[in-house]
């Protein structure tokens, strides 16, 4: 019998696969990392586990704890389904801008939801960065894990993505793709990989246009979620990535659609941006058959049906010629 004591004992060995169809006139092989088979859906579930660790231990987080932090989408699913198998309650401050479907989603994990004005900037003490952090002095037992400063988010990709990746490719990867948010799971997985081969393996981030990573002079405003950033958070390893790959809206959001319609793989505006940089790249560097470049994919397409698989939206928000360029005529008409 193979019955697993937890969710938890879930989290990670996500498996490699190769992409098929996308990759028109690349001969180097490009697999992708495919992070929505975590149990909660994203590769923060990773980070998540090990925050709450890392806490418990130096007695941040006691029981009966309540963990509290500014979050819309993936990692309080992951601090969510980490803390209701360890009894501590969890509650997350969102702007209002966040859908009502992604706050029904935390509250179905048992998350408090705590809805704070869009408008209200950083420094504002309406904002949710500054309400979640009155909320974790004032709740007693009150933590705020801080995923942008905290090292056990680079540190969990350094245990388990960057050891998964080692070894399913058999020590023969030579580049690695991700996008940068926080820039935990880059610079974990990538220091890890360069550890491991004497710093061989290339690591390479995708960024959206508009975001401090790939361009300092120019940011802005932009739609793909997850990803960029307009500061330099500390789990960000500035000095790591070999080149730093920008991406539009428009390529990422065409490239995410393409992966669902022609290669089965239902995933997120992040993970299109992210494949889009490997193809580029590869392009660029005109890579053989003997390279093996590998992509981590960090969520699932099903938190984007009402955006970048809703052709109205994708019509409304300028992108009218992806959803030409995406959609198989009717067997219908
Ligand atoms: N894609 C999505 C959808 C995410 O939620 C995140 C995390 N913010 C990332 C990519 C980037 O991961 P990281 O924070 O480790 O850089």
């Amino acid at each position: 019998m193979t019955i697993h004591n937890s969710l938890s004992e879930l989290i990670g060995n996500t498996p490699l696969v190769k992409l098929n169809h996308v990759t028109d006139g690349i001969k180097a092989t490009i697999a992708v990392k495919v992070e929505y088979l975590n149990p909660g859906g994203s590769s923060k579930d990773r980070i998540a586990e090990r925050i709450i660790d890392a806490a418990e231990r130096s007695g941040e987080l006691k029981p009966g704890g309540v963990i509290v932090e500014p979050t819309s989408g993936n990692t309080g699913v992951g601090l969510a389904l980490v803390a209701l198998q360890r009894g501590y309650r969890t509650i997350f401050t969102l702007p209002d801008k966040v859908s009502e479907a992604k706050r029904a989603v935390l509250r179905a994990y048992g998350a408090e939801v705590v809805v704070t004005p869009t408008d209200a900037g950083p420094d504002d003490p309406r904002s949710y960065y500054q309400v979640a952090d009155r909320l974790a002095k004032a709740i007693p037992g009150g933590y705020r894990p801080n995923q942008y400063d905290n090292p056990n988010g680079p540190e969990s990709h350094y245990r388990t993505t960057g050891p998964e990746i080692w070894e399913a490719t058999d020590h023969k990867v030579t580049h690695f793709v991700a996008g940068i948010g926080t820039g935990g799971t880059i610079s974990g997985t990538g220091h890890y990989l360069k550890d491991v081969s004497d710093g061989a393996v290339q690591v390479i981030g995708a960024d959206p246009e508009g975001s401090i990573y790939s361009n300092p002079d120019d940011v802005h405003q932009y739609k793909i979620e997850g990803v960029g950033e307009d500061f330099y958070p500390k789990a960000f390893d500035r000095d790591l990535p070999d080149e730093i790959v920008q991406v539009t809206d428009a390529e990422a959001f065409e490239m995410t659609r393409r992966l669902a319609n022609e290669e089965g793989l239902l995933v997120g505006g992040s993970s299109g941006m992210a494949v889009v940089s490997a193809l580029k790249y590869a392009r660029e560097h005109d890579l053989d058959e003997n390279q093996l470049v590998v992509v981590l994919l960090p969520d699932s397409g099903r938190s984007y049906m009402e955006k970048i698989f809703n052709d109205d939206w994708m019509r409304a928000n300028g992108f009218a010629d992806v959803v030409e360029r995406t959609t198989k005529p009717s067997l219908a008409e």
